[in-house]
């Protein structure tokens, strides 16, 4: 069966995967890692795709270097309001 995606959630998941080596992130629990994805995906433009087309279309916006630079800043500004703000103790 044919579903919906936004492609940008496939992306956000992979850039993190490095990100979060590089970048001073004050917290690495699963809820604070999530935290920083929802809150940086809500900032960026979706993208939505059949997910048909979704894997091709996704490889193609990793290569973007525009977009990856969009999505490690917005996440670089989810870290640090995670990291003064985070839900839990
Ligand atoms: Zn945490």
């Amino acid at each position: 069966m044919m579903a919906m995606i936004n492609a940008m959630e496939p992306i956000v998941k992979e850039l993190f995967e490095d990100f979060q080596h590089s970048y001073p992130v004050s917290c690495t629990c699963e809820q604070c890692r999530l935290d920083i994805q929802v809150i940086a995906l809500n900032r960026l433009q979706p993208k939505y795709v059949t997910s048909k087309m979704g894997e091709v279309y996704i490889k193609t916006l990793l290569l973007n270097t525009q977009l990856r630079s969009d999505v490690v800043r917005e996440l670089a500004h989810a870290a640090d309001l995670v990291g003064k703000n985070p839900h839990h103790a």
